[in-house]
């Protein structure tokens, strides 16, 4: 017997009909022997009409009544598997977050879970009951209801699934596995059987958006098994896990990209210490985000600096630029927000050399110019221009063999 924490997303509680295929599911663990613990999400198109209705009060609604509104929606999914739960003659107990004391800090809609206290799921458990709780909301120390941020409900499921030290994480959603790049891309795209911690936050910080990127890194942290599962085809699906020192590894992954990326260039600034905060600090205080970052070799006393930012904070980024351009003495700021980033990602890289080369040489096959360059321990990015994403993605999905096998 295991004891199993399963999470169904929006889509997979999206109709009545649909909540019942889920307590036919949760049934099935149990004839099969297993403790059954789960979180939901609200039924899909729920939270967004939620937030559309606050939105037509307020531009920036009040952060504690947005979190009372928006947790609704998970509350009205618990109590229909409840129901449909007994109706099938199974016991079951519902529980909003706060609750089962899912006790989180005060940051309102972006949330973080402290501590959760297991024992009243654990004496539910021990009368046989199956335990279904909100997904995506919490609450703090003061008792004001929180949320954890859009996609929450992974993360919920996953700390659920450490504070009860489950067998395993199962999240059910829309697609049966994590692929090895997006199949919309690329058709060929292959289903993962596995996948470590840290090529998964590399793939969803990425824009694989299959889990919110929070429940990877507290799965990492606490050694949650976590598999990702399609609720409409059966199938092991993708289980994400820590990388096993006898696993004969690919070199690469998986292949990630990035569509909404900017680039910005300061030409000619002097080159002396204290230049590069004075471009970037500027840039960080207005909250933009900065990704790659490259500084070229000096000339005559000067040097050329260039990085990324996310393609809605071009123009504030270009506007900043422009005015330490001025207080610097540069030659003249340019920027380009048709740019797109593709990175290839694999724990394997640390033990292939010669990776990035092969990338390069196919890149280059295909024409394409790369524009600009990042490497970590296990992943190579490119900046290309964002014409080339399709063609780029594809070529790099069969130079590294990753496409399906065919027979
Ligand atoms: N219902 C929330 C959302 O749509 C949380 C979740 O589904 O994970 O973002
Ligand atoms: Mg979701």
């Amino acid at each position: 017997m295991a004891l199993i924490v399963q999470k169904y997303g929006g889509t997979s509680v999206g109709s009545v009909e649909k909540i019942e295929n889920v307590a036919e599911r949760l049934i099935a663990a149990k004839k099969a022997g297993h403790d059954v613990v789960v979180a939901v999400s609200a039924m899909s198109g729920e939270t967004n009409r939620l937030v559309e209705m606050a939105q037509q009060i307020s531009a920036k609604p009040d952060p504690r009544e947005y979190d009372v509104l928006v947790s609704t929606g998970e509350q009205v999914t618990i109590a229909l598997l409840g129901m449909a739960l007994k109706e099938r003659g199974y016991d079951a107990r519902s529980y909003t977050g706060s609750q089962v004391h899912i006790l989180t800090d005060s940051s309102h809609t972006k949330a973080r879970i402290l501590d959760i206290d297991e024992s009243k799921i654990r004496s539910d458990l021990d009368k046989g009951r199956i335990v279904i709780v909100a997904g995506f909301q919490g609450k703090d120390e003061h008792g004001n209801i929180t949320t954890l941020g859009r996609g929450g409900s992974d993360t919920t499921a996953v700390a659920l699934a450490a504070a009860l030290k489950a067998d395993e994480c199962q999240i059910y959603t829309d697609v049966d596995g994590v692929y090895t790049t997006d199949p919309r891309v690329v058709p060929d795209a292959r289903r993962l059987e596995k996948i470590t911690f840290e090529e998964m936050l590399e793939m969803a910080s990425l824009g694989s958006k299959v889990l919110q990127i929070r429940s990877v890194e507290f799965a990492g942290k606490y050694n949650v098994k976590l598999r990702v599962l399609s609720s409409f085809k059966e199938g092991p699906g993708t289980l994400i896990t820590y990388e096993e020192d006898n696993m004969e590894q690919a070199a690469i992954s998986g292949i990630a990209f990035n569509r909404d990326e900017a680039k910005l260039t300061i030409l000619g600034v002097p080159d002396q210490p204290g230049v590069a905060h004075n471009i970037l600090g500027s840039i960080g205080d207005a909250n933009i985000e900065v990704d790659m970052i490259i500084q070229n070799v000096g000339a005559d006393g000067t040097t050329d600096f260039t990085f990324t930012v996310h393609r809605n904070d071009y123009d504030s980024a270009l506007a900043i630029l422009n005015k330490t351009s001025k207080e610097l003495g540069a030659r003249e700021v340019i920027g380009d927000n048709t740019i797109v980033k593709i990175s290839l990602v694999g724990v394997g890289m640390r033990s292939h050399a010669g990776i990035a080369s092969q990338m390069f040489k196919a890149l280059a096959d295909e024409g394409i110019n790369i524009r600009m360059i990042s490497t970590s321990e296990i992943k190579i990015s490119v900046v290309v221009d964002e014409k080339y994403l399709e063609l780029g993605v594809r070529a790099l999905h069969s130079e590294f063999g990753l496409d399906e096998a065919k027979d």
